[in-house]
Protein backbone atom coordinates (compact mmCIF):
# COMPACT_ATOMS: atom_id res chain seq x y z
CA UNK A 1 0.00 0.00 0.00
CA UNK A 2 0.74 3.52 -0.71
CA UNK A 3 3.33 4.64 2.00
CA UNK A 4 1.25 8.45 2.32
CA UNK A 5 -1.96 6.00 2.89
CA UNK A 6 -0.17 4.02 5.77
CA UNK A 7 0.96 7.40 7.23
CA UNK A 8 -2.70 8.76 6.79
CA UNK A 9 -4.08 5.36 8.44
CA UNK A 10 -1.50 6.11 11.22
CA UNK A 11 -2.85 9.33 12.26
CA UNK A 12 -6.91 8.83 12.48
CA UNK A 13 -7.16 5.42 11.64
CA UNK A 14 -7.83 3.17 9.01
CA UNK A 15 -11.66 3.29 9.26
CA UNK A 16 -11.48 6.87 8.59
CA UNK A 17 -9.48 6.88 5.49
CA UNK A 18 -11.21 6.02 2.35
CA UNK A 19 -9.60 4.51 -0.47
CA UNK A 20 -12.58 2.21 -2.14
CA UNK A 21 -14.16 3.65 -5.36
CA UNK A 22 -17.60 3.16 -3.97
CA UNK A 23 -16.56 4.92 -0.35
CA UNK A 24 -15.25 7.80 -2.13
CA UNK A 25 -18.04 8.41 -4.45
CA UNK A 26 -20.42 10.42 -2.61
CA UNK A 27 -17.59 13.16 -2.03
CA UNK A 28 -16.46 13.01 -5.74
CA UNK A 29 -19.20 14.84 -7.27
CA UNK A 30 -20.85 18.20 -6.49
CA UNK A 31 -24.82 18.80 -4.78
CA UNK A 32 -25.69 19.87 -8.38
CA UNK A 33 -24.04 17.06 -10.36
CA UNK A 34 -22.55 18.92 -12.64
CA UNK A 35 -18.21 18.60 -11.10
CA UNK A 36 -17.24 15.77 -10.57
CA UNK A 37 -12.94 14.11 -9.53
CA UNK A 38 -10.98 11.85 -8.39
CA UNK A 39 -9.00 11.66 -5.61
CA UNK A 40 -6.45 9.34 -3.50
CA UNK A 41 -9.15 8.94 -0.48
CA UNK A 42 -11.35 10.88 1.37
CA UNK A 43 -10.14 11.57 5.18
CA UNK A 44 -12.41 12.13 8.15
CA UNK A 45 -10.34 13.62 10.87
CA UNK A 46 -11.88 13.70 14.37
CA UNK A 47 -9.80 16.80 16.21
CA UNK A 48 -7.93 19.99 15.08
CA UNK A 49 -4.23 18.34 15.59
CA UNK A 50 -5.56 15.28 13.35
CA UNK A 51 -6.76 18.28 11.03
CA UNK A 52 -3.11 19.44 11.42
CA UNK A 53 -1.23 16.27 11.01
CA UNK A 54 -2.91 15.22 7.88
CA UNK A 55 -1.92 18.95 6.57
CA UNK A 56 1.71 18.43 7.22
CA UNK A 57 1.82 15.27 5.78
CA UNK A 58 0.21 16.39 2.40
CA UNK A 59 2.81 18.85 2.75
CA UNK A 60 5.35 16.35 2.84
CA UNK A 61 4.15 14.35 0.43
CA UNK A 62 3.33 17.45 -2.20
CA UNK A 63 -0.29 16.28 -1.91
CA UNK A 64 -3.45 18.37 -2.59
CA UNK A 65 -6.25 19.16 -0.40
CA UNK A 66 -10.23 19.62 -1.02
CA UNK A 67 -11.55 20.76 2.02
CA UNK A 68 -15.36 19.46 2.46
CA UNK A 69 -18.17 20.12 4.92
CA UNK A 70 -21.69 19.40 3.80
CA UNK A 71 -21.08 19.56 0.04
CA UNK A 72 -23.84 21.84 -0.66
CA UNK A 73 -21.68 24.34 -2.92
CA UNK A 74 -23.13 25.26 -5.66
CA UNK A 75 -20.10 26.69 -7.78
CA UNK A 76 -17.97 22.87 -7.38
CA UNK A 77 -15.33 24.16 -4.37
CA UNK A 78 -15.32 21.31 -2.61
CA UNK A 79 -15.08 18.83 -5.82
CA UNK A 80 -11.59 18.01 -6.61
CA UNK A 81 -9.72 17.71 -10.20
CA UNK A 82 -9.59 14.83 -12.13
CA UNK A 83 -6.05 14.37 -11.71
CA UNK A 84 -6.32 12.35 -8.68
CA UNK A 85 -3.44 13.94 -6.82
CA UNK A 86 -5.48 14.96 -4.05
CA UNK A 87 -7.28 13.83 -0.87
CA UNK A 88 -10.46 15.20 0.36
CA UNK A 89 -10.61 16.45 3.68
CA UNK A 90 -14.07 15.75 5.05
CA UNK A 91 -14.93 17.77 8.30
CA UNK A 92 -17.71 15.21 9.09
CA UNK A 93 -16.29 13.77 12.84
CA UNK A 94 -15.27 17.89 13.47
CA UNK A 95 -18.77 18.02 15.08
CA UNK A 96 -18.16 19.37 18.54
CA UNK A 97 -20.18 22.11 20.19
CA UNK A 98 -17.06 23.53 22.28
CA UNK A 99 -18.67 26.31 24.60
CA UNK A 100 -21.97 27.61 24.77
CA UNK A 101 -21.07 31.56 26.52
CA UNK A 102 -24.69 32.82 27.41
CA UNK A 103 -23.44 35.97 29.23
CA UNK A 104 -20.93 36.83 25.93
CA UNK A 105 -23.81 35.69 23.69
CA UNK A 106 -21.54 33.44 21.55
CA UNK A 107 -21.33 29.77 20.61
CA UNK A 108 -17.88 28.07 19.81
CA UNK A 109 -18.86 25.24 16.87
CA UNK A 110 -16.38 22.91 15.56
CA UNK A 111 -16.22 23.44 11.44
CA UNK A 112 -18.29 20.22 11.02
CA UNK A 113 -21.51 21.36 12.74
CA UNK A 114 -24.13 20.72 10.54
CA UNK A 115 -26.05 24.51 10.67
CA UNK A 116 -29.50 23.41 11.82
CA UNK A 117 -27.59 21.06 14.58
CA UNK A 118 -26.29 24.83 15.59
CA UNK A 119 -29.97 26.54 15.11
CA UNK A 120 -31.01 24.01 17.17
CA UNK A 121 -28.62 23.98 20.01
CA UNK A 122 -28.66 27.73 20.14
CA UNK A 123 -32.39 27.84 20.42
CA UNK A 124 -31.90 24.97 23.24
CA UNK A 125 -30.43 27.95 25.40
CA UNK A 126 -33.01 30.29 24.76
CA UNK A 127 -31.51 32.25 21.84
CA UNK A 128 -30.71 32.47 18.09
CA UNK A 129 -28.48 31.99 15.42
CA UNK A 130 -29.99 33.46 12.83
CA UNK A 131 -28.15 31.98 9.62
CA UNK A 132 -30.98 30.12 7.98
CA UNK A 133 -30.76 29.06 4.22
CA UNK A 134 -32.43 26.05 2.33
CA UNK A 135 -29.28 23.33 2.97
CA UNK A 136 -29.30 23.78 6.81
CA UNK A 137 -30.18 20.17 7.26
CA UNK A 138 -26.81 19.23 5.92
CA UNK A 139 -24.59 22.16 5.11
CA UNK A 140 -21.49 22.65 7.83
CA UNK A 141 -20.63 25.99 10.00
CA UNK A 142 -17.22 25.44 7.95
CA UNK A 143 -18.30 25.71 4.74
CA UNK A 144 -20.76 28.54 5.56
CA UNK A 145 -17.73 30.22 7.15
CA UNK A 146 -15.81 29.00 4.14
CA UNK A 147 -18.36 30.35 1.44
CA UNK A 148 -19.33 33.87 3.56
CA UNK A 149 -22.82 31.94 3.20
CA UNK A 150 -25.54 34.15 3.37
CA UNK A 151 -29.39 33.56 2.92
CA UNK A 152 -32.91 34.50 3.90
CA UNK A 153 -31.86 37.04 7.06
CA UNK A 154 -29.30 38.52 5.63
CA UNK A 155 -31.34 42.14 5.60
CA UNK A 156 -31.81 41.95 9.29
CA UNK A 157 -28.89 40.13 11.28
CA UNK A 158 -25.75 40.03 8.33
CA UNK A 159 -23.99 36.91 6.35
CA UNK A 160 -21.83 34.70 7.95
CA UNK A 161 -19.10 37.35 8.05
CA UNK A 162 -21.38 39.32 10.19
CA UNK A 163 -22.46 36.82 12.29
CA UNK A 164 -18.15 35.39 13.64
CA UNK A 165 -16.75 36.28 16.32
CA UNK A 166 -13.18 34.03 15.75
CA UNK A 167 -11.60 31.51 14.05
CA UNK A 168 -9.52 28.28 14.44
CA UNK A 169 -7.87 27.52 11.38
CA UNK A 170 -5.23 24.75 9.81
CA UNK A 171 -2.65 26.69 8.10
CA UNK A 172 -1.33 25.35 4.46
CA UNK A 173 1.89 24.41 6.35
CA UNK A 174 -0.14 22.68 9.27
CA UNK A 175 0.10 25.27 12.33
CA UNK A 176 -2.68 25.77 14.48
CA UNK A 177 -3.84 29.57 14.32
CA UNK A 178 -6.17 29.78 17.26
CA UNK A 179 -8.33 33.11 17.34
CA UNK A 180 -11.28 32.04 19.48
CA UNK A 181 -10.97 35.10 21.29
CA UNK A 182 -14.68 35.91 20.87
CA UNK A 183 -14.11 39.52 21.53
CA UNK A 184 -16.43 42.28 19.83
CA UNK A 185 -13.77 44.36 19.46
CA UNK A 186 -10.28 43.69 18.59
CA UNK A 187 -8.39 45.78 16.45
CA UNK A 188 -4.78 44.37 16.62
CA UNK A 189 -3.52 44.11 13.16
CA UNK A 190 -5.19 42.81 10.07
CA UNK A 191 -8.06 41.05 10.18
CA UNK A 192 -7.18 37.38 9.73
CA UNK A 193 -10.94 35.71 10.30
CA UNK A 194 -12.04 38.23 7.37
CA UNK A 195 -9.06 36.84 5.43
CA UNK A 196 -10.25 33.60 5.90
CA UNK A 197 -13.87 33.97 6.07
CA UNK A 198 -15.14 33.46 2.37
CA UNK A 199 -11.85 31.67 1.36
CA UNK A 200 -13.80 28.76 -0.06
CA UNK A 201 -10.51 26.43 1.66
CA UNK A 202 -7.68 27.75 -0.76
CA UNK A 203 -5.74 29.41 2.22
CA UNK A 204 -6.19 26.70 5.12
CA UNK A 205 -8.84 24.46 6.91
CA UNK A 206 -11.43 26.32 9.17
CA UNK A 207 -11.30 23.70 12.56
CA UNK A 208 -13.67 25.64 14.93
CA UNK A 209 -15.86 29.00 15.04
CA UNK A 210 -16.85 31.52 17.68
CA UNK A 211 -20.18 32.82 16.53
CA UNK A 212 -22.33 35.55 17.90
CA UNK A 213 -26.08 34.56 19.23
CA UNK A 214 -29.39 37.06 19.60
CA UNK A 215 -32.09 37.05 22.05
CA UNK A 216 -35.29 34.98 20.46
CA UNK A 217 -38.08 37.14 19.01
CA UNK A 218 -40.89 36.96 20.95
CA UNK A 219 -43.39 36.88 18.04
CA UNK A 220 -43.02 36.17 13.94
CA UNK A 221 -45.31 37.02 11.30
CA UNK A 222 -44.84 35.33 7.91
CA UNK A 223 -47.07 36.93 4.83
CA UNK A 224 -47.01 36.01 1.11
CA UNK A 225 -48.57 38.96 -1.38
CA UNK A 226 -48.59 39.20 -4.89
CA UNK A 227 -47.30 41.83 -7.05
CA UNK A 228 -47.21 42.72 -10.79
CA UNK A 229 -43.62 44.33 -10.68
CA UNK A 230 -40.56 44.33 -8.95
CA UNK A 231 -40.61 48.02 -9.07
CA UNK A 232 -43.49 47.29 -6.72
CA UNK A 233 -41.95 44.80 -4.32
CA UNK A 234 -39.09 47.30 -4.13
CA UNK A 235 -41.28 49.96 -3.01
CA UNK A 236 -43.09 47.49 -0.61
CA UNK A 237 -39.59 46.90 1.24
CA UNK A 238 -39.10 50.30 2.12
CA UNK A 239 -42.71 50.67 3.74
CA UNK A 240 -42.11 46.76 5.51
CA UNK A 241 -39.02 48.19 7.15
CA UNK A 242 -41.05 51.03 8.69
CA UNK A 243 -44.56 49.56 9.65
CA UNK A 244 -42.22 46.62 11.54
CA UNK A 245 -40.27 49.16 13.36
CA UNK A 246 -37.44 48.29 11.56
CA UNK A 247 -37.99 44.38 12.58
CA UNK A 248 -37.96 43.38 8.53
CA UNK A 249 -36.25 40.07 9.35
CA UNK A 250 -37.06 37.91 5.99
CA UNK A 251 -37.93 39.31 2.06
CA UNK A 252 -37.66 37.09 -0.70
CA UNK A 253 -38.77 37.43 -4.24
CA UNK A 254 -40.68 34.53 -5.99
CA UNK A 255 -41.76 34.78 -9.87
CA UNK A 256 -44.85 33.29 -10.36
CA UNK A 257 -42.98 30.72 -12.81
CA UNK A 258 -40.65 29.75 -9.82
CA UNK A 259 -44.01 29.33 -7.65
CA UNK A 260 -45.31 27.37 -10.14
CA UNK A 261 -42.73 24.93 -10.59
CA UNK A 262 -42.82 24.47 -6.88
CA UNK A 263 -46.42 23.61 -6.71
CA UNK A 264 -47.15 21.98 -9.68
CA UNK A 265 -43.81 19.48 -9.71
CA UNK A 266 -43.27 18.83 -5.71
CA UNK A 267 -45.78 17.68 -3.50
CA UNK A 268 -49.44 19.45 -2.54
CA UNK A 269 -49.37 22.32 -0.19
CA UNK A 270 -52.42 23.17 1.77
CA UNK A 271 -51.07 27.09 2.61
CA UNK A 272 -50.79 28.69 -1.24
CA UNK A 273 -51.48 32.32 -2.49
CA UNK A 274 -53.83 32.23 -5.55
CA UNK A 275 -52.60 34.96 -7.40
CA UNK A 276 -52.36 35.59 -11.15
CA UNK A 277 -49.53 38.50 -10.80
CA UNK A 278 -46.37 37.93 -11.99
CA UNK A 279 -44.63 38.23 -8.64
CA UNK A 280 -44.80 37.17 -4.75
CA UNK A 281 -42.93 38.31 -2.11
CA UNK A 282 -42.56 35.81 1.14
CA UNK A 283 -41.83 38.21 3.82
CA UNK A 284 -41.44 38.00 8.17
CA UNK A 285 -41.34 40.64 10.89
CA UNK A 286 -39.83 39.70 13.97
CA UNK A 287 -40.48 41.50 17.82
CA UNK A 288 -39.21 41.64 20.70
CA UNK A 289 -42.30 43.08 22.29
CA UNK A 290 -45.40 40.92 23.20
CA UNK A 291 -46.99 37.51 21.13
CA UNK A 292 -49.31 39.81 19.00
CA UNK A 293 -46.79 42.94 17.80
CA UNK A 294 -45.67 41.14 14.97
CA UNK A 295 -49.09 39.75 13.02
CA UNK A 296 -50.77 43.61 14.28
CA UNK A 297 -47.88 45.30 12.55
CA UNK A 298 -47.77 43.40 9.18
CA UNK A 299 -52.05 43.41 8.88
CA UNK A 300 -50.91 47.01 8.58
CA UNK A 301 -48.36 46.98 6.41
CA UNK A 302 -50.70 44.88 4.13
CA UNK A 303 -53.78 46.89 4.66
CA UNK A 304 -51.59 50.22 3.95
CA UNK A 305 -50.15 48.42 0.45
CA UNK A 306 -53.26 46.93 -0.86
CA UNK A 307 -54.55 50.46 -0.45
CA UNK A 308 -51.90 52.34 -2.13
CA UNK A 309 -51.97 49.52 -4.86
CA UNK A 310 -48.36 48.03 -4.28
CA UNK A 311 -50.02 44.60 -3.85
CA UNK A 312 -52.59 42.60 -5.41
CA UNK A 313 -53.48 39.78 -3.36
CA UNK A 314 -52.11 38.69 -0.02
CA UNK A 315 -52.35 35.89 2.48
CA UNK A 316 -50.84 36.26 6.70
CA UNK A 317 -49.93 32.75 7.90
CA UNK A 318 -51.99 31.78 10.64
CA UNK A 319 -50.04 29.37 12.60
CA UNK A 320 -46.55 28.73 12.78
CA UNK A 321 -47.37 25.45 10.77
CA UNK A 322 -48.74 26.89 8.00
CA UNK A 323 -45.84 29.88 8.24
CA UNK A 324 -43.61 26.39 7.69
CA UNK A 325 -45.36 25.75 4.77
CA UNK A 326 -44.84 29.07 3.35
CA UNK A 327 -41.62 28.68 4.00
CA UNK A 328 -41.05 25.38 2.60
CA UNK A 329 -42.57 26.50 -0.59
CA UNK A 330 -39.74 29.17 -1.11
CA UNK A 331 -37.20 26.42 0.29
CA UNK A 332 -38.30 23.57 -2.39
CA UNK A 333 -37.53 26.15 -6.02
CA UNK A 334 -33.71 25.11 -6.14
CA UNK A 335 -34.63 21.05 -6.08
CA UNK A 336 -37.88 21.65 -7.81
CA UNK A 337 -36.18 23.23 -10.83
CA UNK A 338 -33.61 20.05 -11.20
CA UNK A 339 -36.87 18.69 -12.88
CA UNK A 340 -36.39 21.18 -15.91
CA UNK A 341 -33.69 19.40 -17.11
CA UNK A 342 -30.13 21.73 -17.22
CA UNK A 343 -30.69 24.68 -15.41
CA UNK A 344 -27.85 27.93 -16.07
CA UNK A 345 -27.87 29.29 -12.65
CA UNK A 346 -26.85 32.75 -11.85
CA UNK A 347 -26.59 33.99 -8.12
CA UNK A 348 -26.17 38.05 -8.78
CA UNK A 349 -26.61 40.77 -6.70
CA UNK A 350 -27.08 44.79 -8.06
CA UNK A 351 -28.19 47.27 -6.13
CA UNK A 352 -31.73 47.34 -5.03
CA UNK A 353 -33.00 50.54 -7.49
CA UNK A 354 -31.58 49.25 -10.46
CA UNK A 355 -33.17 45.35 -10.50
CA UNK A 356 -36.62 46.04 -12.47
CA UNK A 357 -34.00 47.85 -15.43
CA UNK A 358 -31.60 44.92 -15.25
CA UNK A 359 -34.37 42.17 -15.37
CA UNK A 360 -36.44 43.84 -18.19
CA UNK A 361 -32.59 44.80 -20.05
CA UNK A 362 -31.50 41.26 -19.79
CA UNK A 363 -35.31 39.26 -20.88
CA UNK A 364 -35.21 41.69 -23.99
CA UNK A 365 -31.55 40.10 -25.05
CA UNK A 366 -32.42 36.47 -23.96
CA UNK A 367 -35.84 36.93 -25.72
CA UNK A 368 -33.94 37.64 -28.76
CA UNK A 369 -30.82 35.70 -28.65
CA UNK A 370 -32.34 32.56 -26.85
CA UNK A 371 -36.07 32.28 -27.30
CA UNK A 372 -35.48 28.40 -26.34
CA UNK A 373 -35.06 29.39 -22.71
CA UNK A 374 -36.89 31.09 -20.09
CA UNK A 375 -36.00 32.54 -16.94
CA UNK A 376 -36.67 30.92 -13.09
CA UNK A 377 -36.41 33.90 -11.28
CA UNK A 378 -36.18 33.78 -6.87
CA UNK A 379 -33.82 35.34 -4.24
CA UNK A 380 -33.25 37.68 -1.49
CA UNK A 381 -34.80 40.78 -2.81
CA UNK A 382 -33.79 42.82 0.29
CA UNK A 383 -30.06 42.41 -0.41
CA UNK A 384 -30.89 43.00 -3.78
CA UNK A 385 -29.42 39.14 -4.63
CA UNK A 386 -31.35 37.64 -7.35
CA UNK A 387 -30.86 33.52 -8.64
CA UNK A 388 -31.46 34.53 -12.39
CA UNK A 389 -31.67 31.12 -13.54
CA UNK A 390 -32.47 29.61 -17.41
CA UNK A 391 -34.00 26.57 -18.06
CA UNK A 392 -34.74 25.14 -21.40
CA UNK A 393 -38.22 25.39 -22.29
CA UNK A 394 -38.57 21.65 -22.45
CA UNK A 395 -35.94 18.98 -20.80
CA UNK A 396 -34.39 17.85 -24.85
CA UNK A 397 -33.66 21.05 -25.32
CA UNK A 398 -30.80 20.52 -22.63
CA UNK A 399 -28.15 19.86 -24.40
CA UNK A 400 -28.84 22.80 -26.33
CA UNK A 401 -28.70 24.89 -23.43
CA UNK A 402 -25.67 23.22 -21.68
CA UNK A 403 -23.70 24.21 -25.47
CA UNK A 404 -24.84 27.78 -24.88
CA UNK A 405 -23.74 27.87 -21.25
CA UNK A 406 -20.86 30.13 -21.87
CA UNK A 407 -22.56 32.65 -23.74
CA UNK A 408 -25.59 32.75 -21.93
CA UNK A 409 -23.00 33.44 -19.07
CA UNK A 410 -21.24 36.17 -20.86
CA UNK A 411 -24.66 37.76 -21.44
CA UNK A 412 -26.18 37.87 -17.87
CA UNK A 413 -23.31 38.90 -16.60
CA UNK A 414 -22.40 41.68 -18.86
CA UNK A 415 -26.02 42.82 -17.88
CA UNK A 416 -24.88 42.82 -14.16
CA UNK A 417 -21.94 44.50 -14.61
CA UNK A 418 -23.58 47.00 -16.91
CA UNK A 419 -25.85 47.73 -13.60
CA UNK A 420 -22.89 47.67 -11.53
CA UNK A 421 -23.50 44.39 -9.94
CA UNK A 422 -21.42 41.72 -8.73
CA UNK A 423 -21.60 38.03 -10.75
CA UNK A 424 -21.35 36.12 -6.88
CA UNK A 425 -23.27 37.51 -4.39
CA UNK A 426 -23.52 34.54 -2.31
CA UNK A 427 -22.24 31.46 -3.62
CA UNK A 428 -18.58 31.89 -3.91
CA UNK A 429 -16.38 31.15 -7.28
CA UNK A 430 -15.09 27.60 -6.59
CA UNK A 431 -14.42 26.05 -10.09
CA UNK A 432 -17.41 27.40 -12.02
CA UNK A 433 -16.63 31.34 -11.86
CA UNK A 434 -12.81 31.12 -11.86
CA UNK A 435 -11.85 31.40 -15.31
CA UNK A 436 -14.45 34.53 -15.38
CA UNK A 437 -13.35 36.19 -12.24
CA UNK A 438 -10.17 37.70 -13.75
CA UNK A 439 -12.14 39.70 -16.23
CA UNK A 440 -14.81 40.87 -13.33
CA UNK A 441 -12.43 42.19 -11.33
CA UNK A 442 -9.47 44.64 -11.71
CA UNK A 443 -5.97 43.34 -12.11
CA UNK A 444 -4.86 45.23 -8.70
CA UNK A 445 -7.10 43.21 -6.83
CA UNK A 446 -6.52 39.69 -8.73
CA UNK A 447 -3.03 40.60 -8.12
CA UNK A 448 -3.24 41.33 -4.25
CA UNK A 449 -5.52 38.06 -3.94
CA UNK A 450 -2.50 35.97 -5.75
CA UNK A 451 0.16 37.66 -3.62
CA UNK A 452 -1.88 36.60 -0.68
CA UNK A 453 -2.47 33.23 -1.94
CA UNK A 454 1.46 32.69 -3.16
CA UNK A 455 2.25 34.26 0.72
CA UNK A 456 0.27 32.12 2.76
CA UNK A 457 0.20 28.65 0.41
CA UNK A 458 3.56 28.64 -1.67
CA UNK A 459 3.16 25.28 -2.62
CA UNK A 460 -0.30 25.43 -3.58
CA UNK A 461 -1.45 22.65 -2.13
CA UNK A 462 -5.02 24.48 -0.31
CA UNK A 463 -8.15 23.67 -2.84
CA UNK A 464 -6.09 24.52 -6.08
CA UNK A 465 -8.00 25.62 -8.85
CA UNK A 466 -10.66 27.12 -6.93
CA UNK A 467 -11.10 31.08 -6.85
CA UNK A 468 -7.68 31.89 -8.73
P1 LIG B 1 -19.13 22.51 0.98
O1 LIG B 1 -20.03 22.45 -0.18
O2 LIG B 1 -18.65 21.21 1.51
O3 LIG B 1 -17.88 23.43 0.63
C1 LIG B 1 -18.04 24.71 0.06
C2 LIG B 1 -16.67 25.38 -0.05
O4 LIG B 1 -16.13 25.60 1.25
C3 LIG B 1 -15.64 24.54 -0.78
O5 LIG B 1 -14.76 25.41 -1.46
C4 LIG B 1 -14.88 23.83 0.34
O6 LIG B 1 -13.56 23.49 -0.04
C5 LIG B 1 -14.90 24.89 1.43
N1 LIG B 1 -14.92 24.36 2.80
C6 LIG B 1 -15.87 23.56 3.37
N2 LIG B 1 -15.57 23.37 4.67
C7 LIG B 1 -14.41 24.02 4.92
C8 LIG B 1 -13.58 24.20 6.07
N3 LIG B 1 -13.92 23.65 7.23
N4 LIG B 1 -12.47 24.95 5.96
C9 LIG B 1 -12.13 25.54 4.78
N5 LIG B 1 -12.86 25.39 3.66
C10 LIG B 1 -13.99 24.66 3.73
N6 LIG B 1 -25.78 29.53 0.03
C11 LIG B 1 -26.07 30.75 0.53
O7 LIG B 1 -25.16 31.51 0.85
N7 LIG B 1 -27.36 31.18 0.70
C12 LIG B 1 -28.42 30.39 0.39
O8 LIG B 1 -29.56 30.79 0.54
C13 LIG B 1 -28.14 29.07 -0.12
N8 LIG B 1 -29.15 28.23 -0.41
C14 LIG B 1 -28.86 26.97 -0.86
C15 LIG B 1 -29.91 26.08 -1.13
C16 LIG B 1 -29.64 24.79 -1.58
C17 LIG B 1 -30.78 23.85 -1.84
C18 LIG B 1 -28.31 24.38 -1.78
C19 LIG B 1 -27.98 22.99 -2.24
C20 LIG B 1 -27.26 25.24 -1.51
C21 LIG B 1 -27.52 26.54 -1.07
N9 LIG B 1 -26.49 27.44 -0.79
C22 LIG B 1 -26.78 28.68 -0.29
C23 LIG B 1 -25.09 27.05 -1.04
C24 LIG B 1 -24.45 26.23 0.10
O9 LIG B 1 -25.40 25.61 0.91
C25 LIG B 1 -23.59 27.10 0.95
O10 LIG B 1 -22.53 27.54 0.13
C26 LIG B 1 -23.00 26.42 2.18
O11 LIG B 1 -22.44 27.46 2.96
C27 LIG B 1 -21.93 25.38 1.89
O12 LIG B 1 -21.67 24.61 3.08
P2 LIG B 1 -21.10 23.13 2.98
O13 LIG B 1 -20.77 22.67 4.35
O14 LIG B 1 -22.03 22.26 2.22
O15 LIG B 1 -19.77 23.37 2.16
Amino acid sequence: MDIFIQQCQEIIGTEYVYIGEVDKAPYLTDWGKRFTGQSKAVLKPKNVHEVASLVKLCQFHKIAIVPQGGNTGLCGGATPDKTGNSVVISTARLNAVRNLDLENAAITLEAGVILSHAQETALGAGKLFPLSLAAEGSCTIGGNLATNAGGVQVLHYGNMRDLTLGLEVVTPNGDIFNGLRGLRKDNTGYSLKDLYIGSEGTLGIITAATLKLYPLPCSKATAMVGLTSVKSAIDLIELSRMKSNANLTAFELISTRALNLVTKTTKNFDSLLNTTSGWVVLLEFSSMEDGTNSQARIETLLSEAFTSGLITDAMIANSIQQSKELWSIRETIPEAQLKLGTIIKHDISLPISALPDFILSAQVKLNDLYPNASTIIFGHLGDGNLHYNLAPNSPELSEWIEENRSSINQLIHNEVYKFSGSFSAEHGIGQSKRDELPQRKSAVEIELMRTIKKALDPQNIMNPGKIL
